[in-house]
Formats: structure tokens, C-alpha cells, sequence
């Protein structure tokens, strides 16, 4: 039953009983930090990922970071990736020495302009940081086709993209690296957490060390570091938490599919035309719907439209402003006007609520809010 006198966020995880007593269960045991269910996490989500090498990591963030570690980049390189994303996609660049050099966006998919991505390379270009934004895949062929060409590393950002898929086959089961974020908006979470997927077993021994200070053991004291490291681990807590999420996955993903499909059917074929927004692309091959996006019209006022809709106890996020337009990147000589499709997006997109919990009924609830304010 939906009831309009309560608050309805965009996001919320759904956490059955079970897991709660797995994670009281690890709570007992002493054993807290990495060990046995972060080992169990690592060999399901290599399974989920066609048999490829997985390893955990305390964030999304520091899992892309450790990517660019692996492939060597650093000081005098650059690294071509969207600026319509979560900061931390381009933050990583920065933080391994190297240049963040953005493309713009497709303003239907909302991914990076893959010909945009072309234009941008140069001699010093190293690698290439898609988005698949709300779970909606680049073109995988194209993308992977300039990788070769230009011989370029690619690290997905994937961390909206659990359980999407290309032409059948499943986000981070095919390419190079796949990088996953378990935080609490995304479709199964850790509380904090994220996944790396791999190439090989050297990438991994390099991974193991980057997640912990450098070291290299071998015998019972036998202890090395010749590389810098950080402390970057998931806790058995955590990954505890990502065993019972990991049980619901397909369930979580079918459903918000049912309500992403409800929204379009409740917004009807005229909405577009009658207000001037725009609605995502309705992509039910490939997308695993982390978000449902709604673009204003750009004579609605963003604040204004969310505080009418919070007055209609609807909470509504903006995923994302355009990361280049943020102080630090102005500093580094950024400016308004170099990418105006994210430029545009950054303004006046909203995130509509969307997560397993909710029902047919608090869509219905949500579409009349948005048409009331925007009709
Ligand atoms: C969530 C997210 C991240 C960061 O992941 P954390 O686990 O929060 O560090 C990076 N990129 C995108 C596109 C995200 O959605």
C-alpha cells in the first residue's frame, strides 16, 4: 500500500535477517578484518564474473585507484575519462600523478562520447575511465575497439553497472579491468566497499600488495615492501554483508527493471513532448537500473522542482554535477563552456527513487508529484 504521508528517499539498501545474523556471526568469532568471508566474497564474485580473478577493497574509489596503479600509470601520463560522474572517477587520476583529460558526454545516454574519447587522445594518453552512468553499458564494441587501436589500458567504472550486460554478456566478465563500488546506493552493498576485476595472476599479486602497505610476504617472518602501498582492505563485517546482498542480486536488479518499466508506463509516451523533460533511455536488455534519471526542462529551477517534491515527502538526488566545474578542477584550468552536454545534464538532471523495496504504487505516487509540478 502506498502511503503518501510518508517519506520516500531516492535510494535505500534492502538487508534481510539473515544477513544481520552473519554479520552478529563474524561480530563473535574475533575474527573481524580480512579473512574467511572476504576470501568467500572474492570466490563468489569471481564466479558471477565468468571465472576471472576478483579482489575486495575497502571502497569503489580506491579500487580504480589501484587499477591505475597495476597499469603503471603515473606523473606525465594521461588518463581520458567523462566529466559527468561521481568526483572520485577523475580524483583517482590526480591522485597516481597523472592528468585527468575529459570528453563529453552523449546526451541520450548520458555515457562518454566515445568519438569525443578519439579526438582527446594523445601521445601521452595511457588509459580510458568510462562510466556505464546508471547502469547503462558504453558501447563495449566501439570502446574496446579504440583500446586496441591506440593501445590503451580501460578501467570501467563500473560501480553502478552490477549485473548489466553487453550483447548478453555480462559487465566485467569480458575487457580489461572492472572496477565495482559496494557502497550503500549501489545495487548490492558493503556498508563501503568495492571489487576489482583482473586480467592475471601478476595483476593480482600486484593488486594484494597496493591493498596492503606494499608487503610481500613469504614464510612464517619473511616480510618485504619495495613498493608504496595503502591500507585499503574490506573487513570480514563487510564482506559478511556482501555474501547475504550477493544471494539477492539477480532479485534486486529484476525488480528495479519492474519499476524502472512502471515509471515509462506511468510517465505515457506524451510526457516528453507535453514538458520539455527528458526520460533515460529504456534499455531493458542491458541496464541493471541503478538510477532512474529524469532530465528537467531548462526553464525548471532544479531547487525549486526538488523542494516541491520534497514538500510532497519525495526525496530526489542529482547524480551528477559536472565534475570539471568543481573548485579544485576550475584551479587546474577548467572553465564553463568545454563540455556543455554534461554542462547541461550537471544542472538539471534529477534521480527519481528507485530501489527493491519500493512498489508499483510509490511510482504512481512519484510520476504525479513530478507531472503536478512540471505540468
Ligand atoms: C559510487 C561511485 C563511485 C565511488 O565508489 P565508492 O565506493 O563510493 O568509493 C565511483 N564512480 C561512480 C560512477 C559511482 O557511482
Amino acid at each position: 500500500m502506498s502511503d503518501a504521508s510518508k517519506f520516500l528517499p531516492f535510494t535505500k539498501p534492502t538487508i534481510d535477517e539473515e544477513t544481520i545474523a552473519s554479520v552478529t556471526e563474524v561480530l563473535r568469532s574475533g575474527w573481524l578484518t580480512s579473512g574467511p568471508k572476504v576470501q568467500a566474497l572474492e570466490a563468489q564474485l569471481s564466479e558471477y564474473f565468468g571465472g576471472r580473478p576478483v579482489r575486495t577493497f575497502n571502497s569503489g574509489t580506491c579500487t580504480m585507484e589501484i587499477a591505475l596503479r597495476i597499469a603503471g600509470i603515473g606523473t606525465g601520463d594521461e588518463v581520458i575519462t567523462t566529466p559527468n560522474s561521481w568526483v572520485a572517477t577523475a580524483n583517482v587520476i590526480i591522485e597516481t600523478g597523472a592528468t585527468p583529460v575529459f570528453a563529453d558526454i552523449d546526451p541520450k545516454t548520458h555515457n562518454i562520447d566515445l568519438d569525443k574519447v578519439e579526438a582527446a587522445i594523445t601521445p601521452r594518453t595511457k588509459a580510458i575511465i568510462p562510466v556505464h552512468m546508471c547502469g547503462l553499458p558504453c558501447d563495449m564494441d566501439k570502446l574496446y575497439a579504440i583500446a586496441d587501436k591506440y593501445k590503451l589500458r580501460v578501467i570501467e567504472d563500473a560501480a553502478q553497472a552490477i549485473g548489466s550486460s553487453w550483447k548478453g554478456k555480462r559487465i566485467g566478465s569480458f575487457g580489461d579491468f572492472a572496477s565495482f563500488s559496494f557502497q550503500v546506493n549501489k545495487n548490492i552493498m558493503t556498508g563501503e566497499g568495492g571489487c576489482l576485476v583482473l586480467n592475471n595472476a601478476e595483476e593480482v599479486r600486484l593488486a594484494e600488495k597496493y591493498r596492503l602497505q606494499g608487503v610481500t610476504r613469504s614464510g612464517l617472518d619473511g616480510i618485504d615492501v619495495d613498493v608504496l602501498g595503502g591500507k585499503y582492505n574490506m573487513t570480514d563485517i563487510a564482506a559478511a554483508i556482501g555474501l547475504g546482498q550477493m544471494k539477492h542480486l539477480t532479485e534486486f536488479n529484476t525488480k528495479r527493471a519492474t519499476l524502472a518499466k512502471h515509471y515509462f508506463d506511468s510517465f505515457g509516451t506524451d510526457f516528453e513532448q507535453k514538458t520539455g523533460a527528458e526520460l533515460p533511455v529504456a534499455d531493458f536488455e542491458n541496464s541493471n537500473w541503478h538510477m532512474f534519471h529524469l532530465v528537467l526542462p531548462e526553464s525548471a529551477n532544479r531547487a525549486a522542482f526538488m523542494q516541491q517534491m520534497l514538500d510532497q515527502q519525495i526525496g530526489l538526488g542529482y547524480h551528477y554535477r559536472a565534475i570539471h566545474l568543481f573548485s579544485m578542477y576550475r584551479d587546474r584550468g577548467f572553465t564553463d563552456g568545454m563540455f556543455p552536454i554534461a554542462e547541461r545534464i550537471g544542472k538539471q538532471i534529477v534521480t527519481l527513487p528507485l530501489f527493491p523495496a519500493m512498489n508499483t504504487e510509490d511510482v504512481e505516487r512519484v510520476v504525479s508529484a513530478v507531472k503536478s509540478c512540471l505540468l
